[in-house]
């Protein structure tokens, strides 16, 4: 009845000042908290970063009993438990890391009730030894993390997740509540069915960051690039710089501090003290710029970030979401720029093919990368694009790149042919494999030195492309590649046919390319590097 619910929404929020010390919750926290508090299941979809511990956690603390949460997370356990004990939360956790003796002790708390919250691994509840274990303490919520894992293209952790429809049958009074940040529409229906979820109330937060800029320029020099943007729009702004590696972060990071931005690097090579030192750094001063590797991020809840630049292309827009998506906490107007190029799509593409796992695994990456370059290379708006990819529909934003500046489509088709043609005549007259850059100096007809090394312009395609600028090549040529149109091979990117080249060659298939703004195929000013 109502006096429950009420008694219900004070005690959470009580929790949520006294034990976690916020003033409010956030999005749909509360009518999530609300619901499972008041013994309903939930199946809840947030992006990373929304707060979707907070959703389960203060359930357990006001429920009687112990909250259980699955979660694949093995690694994460021990330091989430850690930050709960910290906070005077009574958690544990049991998984495959732990001696017996340890196992023991957390068992023993559970059943003398001293736990609000017991972390476990998926696998854990296969083990019937646990289920008659958990059968003699008293249960206040299933919290089942990380649920796409149960889907169908899923994960090694699939068959663990497939068993815990099965708490619904023992455990019939206790609430259960699904979580992801990964899940298109699709993906969210199957988790339902897969978990027998079907009466669960669904709580979709929207992954739309209004506030957030989104744009993506070609890469020619990207650091020069980068400082313009800084000068341009950011002077004094505290941001996130992403790069690949660590040489290109503190080769980044160096260069910007010639120029007179307060930048400081951050990757796994560094000492962990002057990571630690790095980090606390940008979280306490003001308009520090952190030069820095994926490793960077993870749980930092800084507000006043106003700019990330990637100068990488990132392996998967979920990636992608979630590192833009610490700019603009607090609601400020923020930019959310990329800077990606031919050898991104080189890079990629080579990490893929000699990455560990089996072929089913390297398609799951292709996949993510594909879904990326599709974002880079679209005409229509990043944001309906981004939202789209996450299952949510939107209109035209007005404010990202493509918005702002319309990228038009153009026939690409004989450009591509010009191209493809060069590639074949390398290897029908000469057996040779170049790469781009060759490939373009071919084409505009360019007699560098290492055009007259190889002959090249006695080629009849020498000087066949010189409708285009070097920059729309590039942009031609990186295209191509984003769309399968030419595949690389080896360590030098040198370029080869693929199915699909011969269908363009052959006048089966037209080619539509994006056509770069102006302002994207001019050169970055010079600065000091
Ligand atoms: P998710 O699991 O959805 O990725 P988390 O639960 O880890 O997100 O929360 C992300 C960050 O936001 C954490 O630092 C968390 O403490 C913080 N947070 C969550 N809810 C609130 C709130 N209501 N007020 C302030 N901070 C919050
Ligand atoms: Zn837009």
């Amino acid at each position: 009845g109502p006096e429950i619910s009420d008694a219900g929404t004070s005690d959470a929020l009580r929790v949520l000042h006294r034990v976690f010390g916020y003033d409010s919750f956030r999005g749909s926290q509360q009518e999530i908290i609300d619901h499972v508090v008041g013994g309903g299941d939930a199946l809840v979809l947030m992006p990373t970063g929304g707060g979707k511990s907070l959703c389960y956690q203060i359930p357990a603390l006001v429920r009687k009993g112990v909250g259980v949460v699955v979660s694949p997370l093995i690694a994460l356990m021990q330091d989430q438990v850690d930050a709960l004990r910290a906070l005077g939360v009574r958690a544990g956790f049991l998984n495959s890391t732990q001696d017996l003796d340890e196992r023991r002790m957390v068992e023993a708390e559970f059943l003398a009730g001293e736990l609000d919250l017991l972390y476990l691994a998926p696998e854990r509840l296969r083990v019937e030894a646990t289920v008659r274990l958990l059968e003699r303490g008293t249960i206040s919520l299933f919290a089942i993390d990380e649920a796409h894992c149960v889907a169908q293209w899923g994960h090694d952790f699939r068959p663990d997740y497939l068993a815990l429809s099965a708490l619904h049958e023992r455990w019939p009074d206790v609430p259960r509540i699904a979580l992801t940040a990964t899940a298109t529409e699709a993906t969210h229906s199957e988790i339902a069915s897969r978990l027998k979820l079907q009466d669960a109330r669904h709580f979709v937060a929207s992954f739309d960051r209004p506030n957030i800029q989104y744009r993506i320029a070609p890469k020619n020099d990207p650091k020069k690039q980068l400082l313009q943007l800084l000068r341009a729009e950011h002077p004094g702004d505290a941001g996130i710089v992403y790069c690949l590696s660590r040489a290109s972060v503190e080769k980044t990071a160096e260069f910007l501090v010639k120029n007179d931005v307060n930048a400081l690097p951050y990757h796994a090579g560094l000492d962990s003290r002057t990571r630690a030192a790095n980090q606390s750094r940008f979280l306490r001063e003001d308009g520090l710029v952190m030069v820095a590797t994926i490793a960077f991020g993870m749980g930092i809840d800084k507000p006043d970030v106003r700019f990330v630049a990637h100068l990488d292309l990132p392996k998967s827009v979920e990636g992608y979401y979630q590192e833009t998506g610490r700019a603009g906490r607090d609601g400020l107007p923020s930019t959310a720029w990329l800077a990606y190029g031919l050898q991104d799509v080189v890079q990629q593409r080579k990490m893929i093919e000699t990455s560990e796992g089996d072929d089913a695994h390297r398609r799951r990456l292709g996949e993510h990368v594909d879904a990326m370059l599709a974002l880079c290379e679209t005409v229509e708006c990043r944001r309906v694009r981004l939202l789209a990819y996450f299952g949510q529909k939107s209109t035209a934003c007005g404010n990202c790149d493509t918005c702002l500046t319309p990228a038009e489509s153009w026939d690409g088709t004989v450009p591509v042919q010009k191209f493809l043609s060069t590639v074949v005549r390398l290897k029908r007259e000469r057996n040779q494999k170049f790469g781009a850059g060759q490939i373009t100096d071919i084409l505009l007809g360019k007699k560098t030195a290492k055009v007259i090394q190889f002959d090249h312009d006695a080629l009849s395609v020498f000087g066949i492309g010189t409708e285009l600028r070097e920059a729309e090549w590039r942009s031609v040529a990186r295209q191509m590649l984003a769309q399968g149109l030419v595949a690389v091979e080896g360590d030098y990117g040198t370029l080869t046919l693929t199915d699909d080249s011969a269908e363009v060659l052959g006048g089966r298939r037209p080619v539509v390319l994006r056509r770069e703004p102006e302002s994207a195929l001019r050169p970055a000013r010079a600065e000091k590097t």
